[in-house]
């Protein structure tokens, strides 16, 4: 148990993949610094390492091992505990890696600290139960201060089956988090600085609640005095609540215009044998509708080229809809095959070097995308949430999701960080836009 490590140890966390790992290892930061842990960069010496890992391709998993190993290589006396997907899913593989303590699935991972030891273990130890199907309540919330921006966990797990995804595997069947529960970690997180709350989950549209769905939990989420901005992290196409897009229409609402849409293929043949629950001209058409409702909203999607049986024309159409669809960003993914899922024994491989040629003519496309999207807010005063000051300049986002960053100059003397300024967006630049001061002067 903690009770047994020598006072002020130091302990640091590294998070991999998605934003409910973040969500969970925010809330393991506030666990380690309550249990009188001094929580440090991941990279710096530390008597405890944790490293919160992705299941969802192999490059995640090989990037997992490789930042394992280097906490090892760094840290050969620490504790070493691994959490997460990969521990869900690869538990035996992690076990082979020299050094490794502890291994954690996701029903227990923030738990994890219950069973660290003082000292390393001969042999790993591996925790991985049967994922709970019952809704849930996350019993710990920290008292620190916190940066800007939070994601805070509503939701786990998935029941949709597509049929390249392990996620359902990894973290079990769609559970949702306790209303009450849920609603006080997201005041504490106010209280404590949070300006902005990023709704977390796998499945995000299918939370539910004592009868209450989504869109009643962003407004019990507006309705909380000090916050600025609540947003949607992604939310699959056919499970949006009626009343969403009328929420992030509306100026008096702190719904932001941002709606991560996955779509992950252009062809109705791929989404089927992918197991999705539309076709094309389905998703477009609500897309397209969300875009005309929601004054500046930001429409971005996921998708997944080199899935088997997908020709030429397939990609092609993934293509097209990119460049001629309403789209401010998209996060392109190349398939990777998955043991369990029913994907890895479909016929017609594309072989590696096509995936990866796919992918990176969708990767061009999408930074084309993003900057026409920025393009077309030049010359616009929009409002920015300003985070912590990094050398000569203030970074921040507008409501709709776009990366300002204000040089420090043009505000002397003033502290942005944590406040709404208006700028007027000048110039875009890689892949952000350099933004002018107008409030405060
Ligand atoms: S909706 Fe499909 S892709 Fe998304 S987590 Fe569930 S199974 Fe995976």
């Amino acid at each position: 148990m903690v009770s047994n490590l020598a006072t002020r140890r130091r302990a640091s966390i590294h998070t991999l993949g998605c934003r409910l790992n973040q969500a969970e290892s925010l809330l393991l930061r506030d666990r380690l610094e309550a249990e009188g842990y001094e929580v440090v960069p991941f990279g710096e010496p530390a008597d405890l390492g944790i490293i919160n890992t992705c299941t969802v391709t192999r490059l995640a998993e090989a990037k997992a091992r490789q930042v394992i190993r280097g906490f090892i290589r760094r840290n050969p006396r620490a504790f070493t505990a691994v959490i997460g997907c990969y521990s869900q899913m690869g538990a035996r593989e992690l076990a082979g890696i020299p050094g490794v303590d502890l291994i954690v699935g996701n029903q227990d991972k923030l738990a994890v600290l219950d069973h660290v030891r003082l000292g390393k273990l001969e042999r790993p130890l591996i925790l991985r139960d049967r994922i709970d199907r019952s809704d849930f309540s996350i019993s710990f919330v920290g008292e620190k201060p916190c940066n800007q921006r939070a994601n805070l966990k509503i939701q786990d797990g998935c029941d949709f089956m597509c049929s390249f995804c392990i996620i359902p595997m990894a973290r079990g069947r769609a559970r949702s988090r306790e209303w009450e529960n849920l609603l006080a970690e997201a005041r504490s997180l106010v209280e404590r600085g949070v300006r902005e709350l990023v709704l977390t989950g796998v499945n995000l549209g299918t939370y539910a609640s004592g009868g209450k769905n989504l869109a009643d939990l962003v407004d019990a989420i507006d309705a909380i005095p000090g916050l600025r901005r609540v947003r949607i992290s992604s939310i699959e196409p056919t499970t949006v609540p009626d009343g969403l897009l009328d929420r992030m229409a509306d100026p008096a609402h702190r719904l932001q215009p941002f709606l991560h849409l996955p779509l992950q293929s252009g062809s109705d043949r791929i989404l089927a044998a992918m197991r999705r629950k539309y076709c094309l001209d389905e998703y477009m058409d609500y897309a397209r509708a969300a875009v005309a409702r929601v004054p500046g909203l930001h429409l971005g999607t996921d998708l997944l080229t080199g899935f088997p049986g997908e020709t030429e024309e397939d990609f092609g159409a993934t293509y097209r809809v990119l460049r001629e669809g309403p789209f401010a960003s998209a996060h392109c993914f190349t398939y990777s095959e998955r043991e369990g899922t029913p994907a890895v024994r479909m016929a017609d491989t594309i072989p590696k070097s096509e995936r990866n040629r796919r992918g990176a003519l969708l990767r061009r496309l999408a930074a084309d995308k993003k900057h026409a999207f920025h393009r077309a807010h030049l010359g616009r005063e929009m409002g920015v949430l300003c985070e912590n000051r990094d050398g000569e300049l203030w970074p921040s986002y507008t409501s709709n999701y776009i990366r300002v960053v204000v040089p420090a100059a043009a505000a002397p003397g003033r502290d942005l960080a944590n406040r709404i300024a208006t700028v007027r967006l000048e110039r875009v630049c890689a892949d952000f836009t350099e933004g002018t001061l107008i409030t405060p002067p």
